[in-house]
């Protein structure tokens, strides 16, 4: 038995804590999203929070975890007689892990029983296993996409449905859902964010009295779990004794109409999309009164609401940090025209930002001391003293990829992947062991021999040679370095901005793909590492948009950069297959021919983006990318709405 780290003994993580108790008290709210950085003990305190819940009591034998007093009347495992005695059990943590196949989370047929005695017999997953507990995922940003569809369905219809080969189950699935991730390693989805319910920031404290506390208090706990643990008994049940009398309390809490329209006020002064975020702010308020043992909400339960379920609803656009907190001063106007009180403010006194000084210039690193303000955009970057030219408006791209499947790098949305985990795409015959049954397929195959092979019983007469595998395919997360040519060939004004779009917009794909990016750019004699390799797409934006050009064309030096910036990586997160973006029109002018850095590359998975244009062209990208042997693609066909076929063989990984 692993004894876990006390919840009442965490120190600080006060936003935490209570977005997890308020769960606690009402699941209804929708789970809890913690973001934070590595190290700040997010999940010791997410594991300790199931200690605290209430046992519960089930039917005897339920692999479904059916309540006696009101069991599932989709129970799988059901019907239950009535009258049965009652088994209680602790509320039950259930860990979800990135890799999870689909099986896995949602439950799977008992092949063996399926084809041995023709019955279906449904083997329950994950979301059954956490019915009435906890359900966490830590890294919740890098699982695939289908699985957090799939978790936040179940999570706010109560319901896990389950179709597969033929065989549909229900069965209930009520759990408090809640996700960790370190935002630095990608950002979730914004359609994935706001379907939790509540989201908090977690930082390592900066008072040094509290961090000598919790290395005080960890030592202690790692040095003798037992009595660590019992030391903090009496905490614990008194937590635990309070979620229970909330839980009794919630069904008669008050929301008085000021404090809902407190609550429409604010969702509307933030603008955020639909009506969820209301409800959720409702059930946060009506929760954080019970939890405190009144029986009505008041306008501080309804601030408190608004902060911990508003910050990842708010509009924004994908260049946005989610991590921002609230605007407390919007937060509280609204909370006062809400209230009948003075409107102030000019008309058009409407701008969430107040304009203050950012904290990193646009000098390019340049800015330091200065005031940054009033630095002209680009100084420090632009060496002919030209402001660099804006990018053209991001639009959507088709989707740059390795054209071979990987083994499975980190999960993602670009790059194929064959093995464990993703979707069933197909059947064939395996060769070797038998991995995935796929078993329409197998039964298919078997179909038309059962004659022939003399079946006279209700069993199936199955042979080896029917079986049939199912083959998987997922997507994987990749590295996309863009190597790009800012030099005076492509610096004319018009065409650099047609460029600068196509980065932005392929940036813009990577953060929605959760990949990492870096930038190398080269112009005048040598080759820069503009951004090295990094999750974070606002940064290489950044860079980019003081992309400084002009100047001669060492396309060889870009290419020989971009090789051992891949070979860094390579060492440093050797999983992560990497996606070579060359964005040049190929003129060298300066250095050594190309051909032999490229061909240095040729391992590498490779897209150049064509940016020659005017009635001549040289077609030098396009020699570039047979170097490489990537694809060529020009720039005006990197939209994704363009009519060019798709892009293809993007050459093979060995
Ligand atoms: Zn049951």
């Amino acid at each position: 038995m692993i004894i876990r780290y006390p919840f009442s003994a965490v120190v600080g993580h006060d936003d935490l804590k209570l977005a997890l108790l308020l769960n606690a008290v009402s699941p209804a709210i929708g789970g809890v999203l913690v973001r934070g950085e590595k190290g700040t003990a997010k999940s010791t305190v997410v594991r300790s929070l199931a200690a605290l819940l209430p046992q519960v009591a089930v039917v005897a034998g339920c692999r479904f975890s059916c309540d006696p007093a009101a069991p599932d009347p989709s129970c799988p495992d059901g019907p239950h007689e009535s009258g049965l005695s009652p088994q209680t059990r602790p509320a039950r943590l259930v860990e979800l892990p990135v890799g999870a196949s689909e099986d896995r989370v949602a439950g799977s047929l008992d092949l063996e029983r399926a084809l041995t005695e023709g019955v279906k017999a449904f083997e329950p997953g994950l979301l059954a296993a956490a019915h009435r507990g906890v359900l966490y995922v830590d890294e919740v940003n890098l699982l695939h996409d289908h699985l957090v569809d799939l978790l936040l369905d179940a999570a706010a219809m109560g319901v896990a449905h389950v179709e597969r080969e033929g065989v549909s189950v229900r069965h209930a699935a009520r759990f408090l859902l809640v996700g960790t991730m370190n935002p630095e390693e990608g950002e979730l989805r914004p359609q994935l964010l706001d379907r939790f319910g509540l989201a908090v920031e977690v930082r390592a404290s900066r008072d040094p009295a509290e961090r000598a506390e919790v290395v005080r208090r960890r030592l202690a706990f790692d040095a003798g779990p037992a009595g660590f643990a019992a030391a903090y008994a009496g905490g614990e049940r008194d937590l635990a004794g309070r979620i229970a009398a909330a839980r009794e309390r919630l069904p008669g809490v008050a929301l008085p109409d000021a404090a809902l329209r407190g609550i429409t006020a604010v969702c509307a002064a933030f603008d955020v999309e639909g009506m969820r975020a209301d409800l959720v702010m409702a059930r946060t308020a009506v929760a954080l009164a019970a939890w405190e043992g009144r029986d009505e909400v008041t306008s501080g339960d309804v601030r408190t609401a608004a902060r911990l379920a508003l910050p990842h609803r708010r509009r924004r656009d994908p260049f946005d940090d989610p991590g921002h907190g609230l605007d407390e001063e919007r937060l509280e106007q609204a909370l006062s025209e809400a209230d009948g009180g003075p409107k102030d403010g000019g008309p058009d006194d409407d701008g969430p930002y107040d304009d203050g000084p950012d904290d990193d210039g646009p000098g390019g690193g340049g800015a330091s001391g200065g005031d940054p303000a009033d630095a002209p955009p680009g100084a420090g970057g632009a060496s002919g003293g030209r402001a660099p030219v804006s990018a053209t408006a991001p639009y959507r791209t088709r989707l740059l990829a390795p054209e071979a499947a990987g083994r499975g790098g980190p999960a993602g949305r670009r790059g194929r992947t064959t093995g464990e985990s993703g979707r069933t795409v197909g059947a064939r015959t395996p060769d070797g062991r038998l991995r995935r049954l796929h078993l329409a397929a197998t039964l298919a195959a078997a179909a038309p021999h059962q004659r022939g092979r003399g079946r006279s019983g209700s069993g199936l007469v199955l042979r080896r040679e029917d079986l049939r595998e199912a083959v998987r395919e997922g997507r994987e997360s990749n590295l996309v370095l863009f190597c790009v040519d800012a030099s005076g060939s492509m610096a004319a004004r018009a065409r650099m901005r047609a460029v600068k779009g196509a980065v932005l917009s392929l940036l813009l794909d990577a953060y929605q793909r959760r990949d990492k990016v870096g930038l190398v750019t080269f112009r005048g004699e040598d080759a820069t590492v503009a951004l090295p390799p990094t999750s974070s797409v606002e940064l290489a934006s950044d860079r980019l948009a003081r992309l400084a050009t002009g100047g001669r064309t060492p396309l060889a030096a870009g290419l020989r950069r971009a090789e051992r910036v891949l070979a860094a990586e390579r060492l440093r997160d050797p999983r992560r297959r990497p996606l070579l973006v060359v964005v040049t029109d190929g003129r060298h002018t300066s250095g050594p021919d190309p051909v032999g850095a490229a061909a240095r590359l040729a391992g590498v998975a490779s897209v150049v983006v064509d940016c020659e244009h005017g009635p001549v062209r040289l077609g030098l990208a396009g020699r570039l990318a047979a170097a490489l042997g990537g694809t060529p693609i020009r720039l005006e066909e990197l939209a994704a709405d363009h009519l060019a076929a798709v892009v293809r063989d993007v050459r093979k990984v060995a």
